[in-house]
């Protein structure tokens, strides 16, 4: 693999346009030891993690920069930073923090701009957002800037296509080239069509939040069956989704998967409680619940994205270039990137990864430079 400065993968064409040989003499040679060699995970849905929750109004660049240096160890080489539904003020202060930064330089996992989720969603499939923060998204453009201050730094919007409003706005955010998402709905299947038809083309954690599946309306999970070409995001932890349902929807529609972590600031910290927007939440040993909700109140997950490979592979039984897929290639196409990041293709970004077989990260390259090295 041939990696060209400033970061991005070299075109090897070049060696035989080259009149010179010092126009094709490597710069380094680096051995990577029998590893798999993939492109760096993308992670589009990722409140948080490390003691640092996107949602904070008192949120710094500096906790941004700090998770995306951490996130390094899970293969993440891009994100998207996820703010749930919050009060106005909140995305005011924190949207600005999100200014895209494709890593091309060894620091941290490079920001593609910001996911909100919310709060145009259902109350009634609200799940850990806070209900008094849930609006309506009439008013088009004034009431997109009214909630969320500054737009330019969006690239993904999450919304439930049922509410008043929803159907325009799916259009609208169309037309500014971001990325619209169903969730948090109740959508019946005719609603869920019909915004695909709006523009909408990915569906957000799938299964969760949303209708559960009635075979005479399907609902949102029955989108699975469409013949639209449509993603679907996916939570593999083994708790918001059971393993069954996982290797389901992968069995439906493989090609449309795309693996998210919808990590929390608890992920990657020890036991006890932790802030999620302003709300609290208990971490257990294995997940996050919303504090004193009877039943627990599931609050996003505190899985890192190469476990979430792994899970993939192992519960639906795929191979390995499925599941890495599932976290590269795949979620770029979402956000309409696939030539700048999530492959290895001559022109992207020269982010990848060093694996073992069992996919676990040995090595993280972003813009061409070892950005972290698992220690021996
Ligand atoms: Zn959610």
């Amino acid at each position: 693999m041939l990696i060209d400065r400033p970061g991005y993968l070299f075109d090897p064409l070049r060696f035989w346009e080259a009149r010179e040989s010092k126009e094709f003499s490597e710069d380094m040679t680096i051995d990577a030891g029998g590893s798999i060699v993939c492109a760096g995970y993308v992670d589009i849905q990722f409140n948080g993690a490390f003691g640092v929750d996107f949602s904070d109004p008192n949120l710094t660049r500096t906790e941004v920069d700090y998770v995306a240096k951490r996130l390094l160890q899970s293969g993440v080489t891009s994100f998207l930073p996820t703010v749930v539904t919050s009060p106005n003020a909140v995305y005011h202060k924190v949207l600005p923090l999100f200014s895209p930064s494709i890593a091309t330089v060894v620091g941290g996992a490079g920001i593609l701009g910001a996911h909100c989720e919310g709060p145009f969603i259902n109350k009634k499939k609200k799940g850990a957002h806070a209900e008094e923060h849930i609006v309506n998204c009439t008013g088009g453009m004034s009431i997109l800037k009214e909630v969320y201050g500054d737009i330019s730094n969006i690239r993904l919007v999450t919304l439930a296509p049922e509410i008043e409003g929803a159907r325009e706005m799916i259009a609208l955010l169309r037309n500014l080239n971001i990325t619209v998402s169903i969730g948090h709905t109740t959508a019946t299947l005719d609603v869920a069509e019909d915004a695909v038809n709006q523009g909408a083309t990915l569906v957000t954690h799938l299964f969760n939040a949303m209708e559960s599946f009635h075979h005479r309306d399907p609902g949102v999970v029955g989108l699975l069956g469409s013949p639209r070409n449509i993603f679907f995001s996916i939570i593999a932890d083994g708790i918001h989704c059971h393993p069954y349902a996982l290797t389901l929807a992968h069995n439906a529609c493989a090609e449309g998967l795309v693996l998210i972590t919808d990590c929390m600031a608890g992920g990657g910290l020890n036991m006890g409680t932790h802030k999620l927007g302003d709300r609290e939440v208990e971490i257990t040993k294995d997940r996050a619940v919303l504090k004193n909700t009877s039943p627990p109140v599931l609050a996003g997950s505190i899985i890192l994205m190469d476990e979430c490979v792994r899970t993939l592979r192992t519960v639906s039984g795929c191979s390995a270039v499925d599941a890495i897929t599932a976290a590269t290639r795949r979620p770029a196409q979402v956000l309409g990137m696939e030539d700048e990041i999530g492959s290895l293709e001559f022109g992207a970004t020269a982010n990848f990864l060093f694996l073992d077989d069992d996919l676990r990260v040995q090595a993280t390259f972003t813009g061409g430079y070892l950005a972290w090295k698992r220690k021996p």
